[in-house]
């Protein structure tokens, strides 16, 4: 496995694999690596010959109350999990490799991010654009590999991809869960025991509202509304809680048949933010 520090060395390492005709796949992540991100280096491998894994805490997503300064750092570990994984290239770039003091673009989003995250979080979906699209350019992969718990995030690339005519595919892979249902995320250390007790009850909290909507409640919002309550009785802060058109990212009101939807919230838990997400066809 090569480990790459700068621009240079990872395009060199990139290039000798496209010489030798090997397809190229990219798994973005920012590092402190869970079965989560192992689940994409497994979908990495099935869709190319090569995989390259970037950890790159990207500041440009972080707000200034964010937890860009705490969040987990565990490189020596991560580079090994990717050594086990049978990744080929890992690039862990610095910050000043990266962006330069002064950037005067940015991409713009229209209307995907007026919900879900990018309601309570703004700049941070522009903040992914333009790591993805750097990481895009620096790597130019064949196949990129996100996960769909960070559906929003999945959906704004793909339409990037799409509507800039970017050639690379991207994959969406599952959600990977602890036994209790709990998605894996780096930001679950922070949970205290008691924290990452009752935090399985934002996914059950989905699944009782996705199990509804396929018995026929198409006019979900008491049944969210609901959820949300016992939610916040449990000592969460619901953020957001809610269905919307997997094509749009809108909340919709009544459900139509065929139509993919998905059923998305975001909660605190002390001072942790969690997310998750089930997708529904009716
Ligand atoms: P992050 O390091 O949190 O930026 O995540 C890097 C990639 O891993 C993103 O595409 C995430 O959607 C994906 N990911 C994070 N947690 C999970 C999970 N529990 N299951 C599947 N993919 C995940």
């Amino acid at each position: 496995m090569i480990i790459c520090r700068t621009i240079r060395e990872v395009r060199e390492a990139v290039g000798k694999e496209k010489s030798l005709s090997n397809t190229v796949s990219l798994v973005p992540t920012m590092g402190a690596l869970h079965n989560g991100h192992l689940s994409l280096i497994e979908t990495a491998k099935r869709n190319s010959e090569v995989v390259v894994v970037s950890i790159f805490v990207n500041p440009t997503q972080f707000a200034p109350n964010d937890d860009f300064n705490t969040y987990p750092r565990e490189e020596e570990r991560d580079i090994e999990k990717c050594r086990q994984s049978g990744v080929s290239i890992v690039f862990v770039p610095d910050r000043d490799d990266i962006y330069s003091d002064q950037s005067y673009l940015s991409i713009h989003i229209d209307q995907l991010n007026e919900h879900m995250c990018g309601k309570s979080r703004p700049g941070f979906f522009e903040g992914i654009l333009q790591i993805v699209n750097k990481l895009f350019n620096i790597i130019q992969p064949d196949v990129a590999v996100f996960g769909q718990k960070d559906i929003q995030q999945f959906v704004i690339l793909s339409i990037m991809a799409e509507e800039f005519n970017l050639p690379v595919r991207l994959i969406r892979a599952p959600t990977v869960r602890a036994s209790d249902g709990l998605a894996l995320s780096s930001r679950n250390a922070y949970l205290t025991d008691d924290e990452r007790r009752i935090a399985p009850s934002l996914y059950r909290a989905l699944v009782y509202i996705e199990k509804n909507i396929l018995q026929g409640v198409h006019t979900p919002k008491m049944l969210i509304s609901h959820q949300r309550m016992e939610l916040e009785t449990k000592g969460f802060n619901v953020d957001y809680l809610d269905v919307y058109s997997a094509k749009t990212l809108l909340p919709v009101e009544t459900l139509r048949e065929d139509n993919q939807y998905i059923i998305a919230g975001a909660v605190y838990l002390g001072k942790t933010r969690l997310i998750d997400n089930l997708m529904t066809k009716l």
